[in-house]
């Protein structure tokens, strides 16, 4: 099943350009099964969700990208919002408790644009991110930063046996599946997404 982990809509991301009808619509016609809606520190609720899965017959799951001290976590299962900035630490022991999913998002954005080449970074430095040790897994696919740092997002996953998930970002229809992630396990309600991505029975694929 094809899914796309990463999407902002006009509901509660400020920085989107595209309502929820037309990243339902866009991902209709982009082929896939369905997609998780990860606002800014903001989740919606499940009624909202499941009403937009019903109205287009497309899967629409609630996660949400929170702003943490170490950098943008996706989380996939937690229902609390953050009403202050917390730790990667902070955020990894609520996610566990309920038994969720947490994934460093684009974990090396902008590096190149600040001198990812000049500083040499190594693959030692890159890995020994402490953020990365509060995390089930790394976005090593997503469609708003380089190919150069998805790959370094990549072998950082791979050299420390962390999930690999893939996930558009998109904030207008045009990105919506760009970069998904490619279940093995049929999909069924948000459980299942969870535990299908903890099962790492998966694999990203860039579709632009
Ligand atoms: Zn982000
Ligand atoms: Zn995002």
């Amino acid at each position: 099943m094809k899914i796309d982990l990463h999407v902002h809509t006009t509901a509660f991301s400020p920085c989107s350009v595209m309502s929820p009808d037309d990243a339902a619509r866009a991902a209709i016609q982009a082929g896939l099964d369905g997609i998780c809606i990860t606002e800014h520190n903001r989740l919606w609720n499940k009624e909202d969700a499941r009403a937009l899965w019903e109205k287009h017959g497309l899967q629409v799951f609630s996660g949400m990208e929170v702003t943490t001290s170490g950098g943008d976590i996706l989380v996939f299962g937690l229902e609390e919002e953050p009403h202050e900035i917390w730790t990667p630490a902070q955020l990894k022991e609520k996610v566990d408790r309920v038994g969720g999913v947490a994934v460093a998002a684009h974990p090396f954005r902008g590096f190149l644009l600040f001198g990812f080449g000049a500083l040499q970074m190594d693959l030692t430095q890159a890995v020994g991110n402490p953020t990365f040790s509060q995390v089930h897994g790394l976005e090593v696919c997503n469609s708003l930063v380089t190919d150069e740092e998805n790959e370094m997002a990549r072998r950082v996953a791979d050299e420390m046996g962390l999930l690999k998930v893939g996930g558009s970002d998109a904030h207008n229809i045009r990105a919506v599946g760009t970069c998904i992630t490619e279940f093995q396990d049929v999909i069924s309600d948000e459980k299942d997404l969870i535990g299908a991505i903890l099962s790492g029975r998966h694999t990203t694929r860039r579709m632009k």
